[in-house]
C-alpha cells in the first residue's frame, strides 16, 4: 500500500490569495506513506510547514522519522525547510537525500539558507538528528525493508532528480521541474513513469510559454498528460503550476486541455490524496 498526499503544488514562489485558494498557494511538497509506515517527503517547499504541523499533532510525544527526497535545491523546493518544525525535537530524525549541487555539497546548500542575515536561527542549532545522503543518477535506495527509491536525472538548469518510489508492486513517480525537447518526450521521464500508479508531473507551461522558454526545464500540461499516456501511468497529476496561473484558468483551460490528451489526468491541489493497494 502507498498513500500519497499533496501539500504544495505551485512553482516558483508561494501564491496565497483568492485566485489560488482552491488548489492552494504553497510551493512543492508531497507526502508518501507506505504500508510499513515509512514517511517519505518529496521536496521542502512551503507545503512542508503544514505537513510538519500535522505530523507533530499525529505523533504527539512519539518520535518522528522521515526521509526527505530533494528533487533539487531551487528556492521553491527548499524554502519551507526552516519552518518544518519536526526538526525542533531532539528525538526526531530527518534523512535528507539528494544530489550535490554545482560542486557544493547538498548539506552546504541547505544549511546556507540559514545564514544570517536570512534567518534568525542556525542550521547547526536544529535539534533533530539530521543525516544528509548524496546520491547519483540511477542510484537505488531501500527505505525501511520494503520500499525502493530510484533517482534519475532530468532536464532542468543545474540538474534535477526524478524519483520513483515502489512498495510491494505499487509505485509513484515524482517528476517536477523537468523539461522535454521541443516536439518529443525525454526518454528518461518515460522510463521512470512506465506503468506507475501515480505520476506527478511538472505542468508549468502553455505551448506558447514553452516556446518562449525552452531552456527553463519545465513542461507543458499537455506534455505531462502525454507522458502519462505513453508511459501507461494509471493516473497523471498536474503539478508545479506557474505562479501566474489562477485557479479559474487551471480549471477552465489547463485541466480540459490535458484531459483531451489523456483522460486519466487530474489537477493536483493541496489535500489531494491517493491510496494505491
Ligand atoms: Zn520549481
Ligand atoms: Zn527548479
Amino acid at each position: 500500500m502507498i498513500k500519497v498526499r499533496l501539500w504544495g503544488v505551485r512553482g516558483g514562489v508561494p501564491v496565497p490569495g483568492p485566485d489560488t485558494v482552491r488548489l492552494g498557494g504553497n510551493t512543492p511538497c508531497v507526502e508518501v506513506r507506505t504500508g510499513d509506515n515509512q514517511i517519505i517527503i518529496l521536496d521542502a517547499g512551503t507545503g512542508i510547514r503544514p505537513l510538519g504541523q500535522a505530523l507533530m499533532e499525529e505523533f504527539g510525544d512519539n518520535r518522528i522519522v522521515v526521509t526527505l527526497l530533494m528533487s533539487h535545491t531551487h528556492w521553491d523546493h527548499i524554502q519551507g525547510f526552516p519552518f518544518f518544525n519536526v526538526h525542533l525535537r531532539r528525538k526526531n530524525r530527518i534523512v535528507i537525500i539528494g544530489e550535490k549541487r554545482e560542486g557544493r555539497s547538498l548539506e552546504t546548500v541547505i544549511a546556507d539558507q540559514f545564514l544570517t542575515p536570512y534567518l534568525p536561527f542556525e542550521y547547526r542549532g536544529l535539534d533533530a538528528g539530521l543525516l544528509i545522503k548524496e546520491i547519483r543518477d540511477r542510484e537505488t535506495l531501500v527505505i525501511g525493508e520494503h520500499t525502493l527509491v530510484t533517482a534519475r536525472s532530468g532536464f532542468h538548469p543545474g540538474g534535477v532528480f526524478m524519483y520513483r518510489i515502489e512498495h510491494h508492486g505499487r509505485s509513484i513517480v515524482y517528476a517536477t521541474d523537468v523539461g522535454h525537447p521541443i516536439g518529443s518526450l525525454d526518454e528518461r521521464v518515460l522510463e521512470m513513469a512506465r506503468d506507475c500508479d501515480v505520476l506527478i508531473h511538472d505542468s508549468q507551461f502553455s505551448d506558447r510559454e514553452k516556446l518562449l522558454h525552452p531552456d527553463w526545464g519545465h513542461s507543458t500540461w499537455k506534455e505531462a498528460a502525454q507522458v502519462g499516456k505513453e508511459a501507461n501511468a494509471h493516473v497523471t497529476v498536474l503539478f508545479h503550476y506557474g505562479a501566474w496561473a489562477k485557479d479559474d484558468h487551471l480549471y477552465n483551460v489547463v485541466e480540459k486541455e490535458a484531459k483531451a490528451v489523456n483522460a486519466d489526468t487530474v489537477l493536483g491541489y493541496e489535500g489531494l490524496e491517493f491510496t494505491v493497494d
